[in-house]
């Protein structure tokens, strides 16, 4: 199996040659098809299995087929929430590497540093926005940030979330995001909280389990 039969698009492609990914992995060979057909997904899989792939290829290359209305040119209409800081840089420069080819802007914000650097990037408009969850709805409080284009919704880590006593935030920033959207909702252990707080967010999603 290759890339190419997956029907990811020729400058998605490139950007894997470069990186000298040859075969995706097994959650990427399941997940890609899943998320390009527009269902929800619920994703059971550790790090290190290539899940950050196995979202991003998909969004970067729903996004750019996406005939965006004029308005929303540069709207952000993807958002990946993750736990911690490390892991939404490492999401971000993913992003930033499969979709260096492609018109999208990605930006990454989170807590413990200054709002005034990420306030300015998000000001010259963005694609696909990656935060933690405390500093995004200090942003959507603020108004600094508006969900009203979302198409895509990610939830990484999810069992991390819960444990890190992410849940109201979570709740929060779900309420705050368009009903009528695609979810991608990823945990590398499915326990019965998680698994409810899955059933909440998602419609009628494909399973994947690596
Ligand atoms: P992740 O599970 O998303 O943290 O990815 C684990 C590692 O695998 C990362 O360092 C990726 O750069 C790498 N990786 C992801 N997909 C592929 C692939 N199809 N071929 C080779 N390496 C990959």
């Amino acid at each position: 199996m290759q890339f190419k039969e997956l029907n990811v698009i020729p400058e998605i492609l490139k950007a894997l040659e470069m990186e000298n990914y040859s075969t995706p992995t097994p959650i990427q060979e399941k997940a890609i098809p899943i998320v390009l057909s527009g269902r929800d997904l619920l994703g059971c899989a550790q790090t290190g299995t290539g899940k950050t792939a196995a979202f991003a290829i998909p969004t970067l290359q729903l996004l750019s087929e996406e005939k965006a209305p004029q308005k929303a040119n540069h709207a952000i209409r993807a958002l990946v929430v993750t736990p911690t800081r490390e892991l939404a840089i490492q999401i971000y420069e993913s992003f930033c590497t499969y979709g260096k080819f492609t018109k999208l802007k990605s930006c990454v914000i989170f807590g413990g540093v200054s709002q005034k650097t990420q306030e300015d990037k998000l000001k010259q408009g963005v694609d696909i926005l990656i935060a933690t969850p405390g500093r995004l709805n200090d942003l959507l409080n603020q108004k600094v940030i508006d969900l009203k284009h979302l198409k895509i919704f990610i939830l990484d880590e999810a069992d991390r979330m819960l444990d890190m006593g992410f849940i109201h935030d979570v709740k929060k920033i779900i309420s705050r995001i368009p009903a009528e959207r695609q979810t991608l909702f990823f945990s590398a252990t499915m326990p019965a909280d998680v698994a409810r707080l899955s059933d909440t967010m998602l419609k009628n999603p494909a399973n994947v389990k690596i």
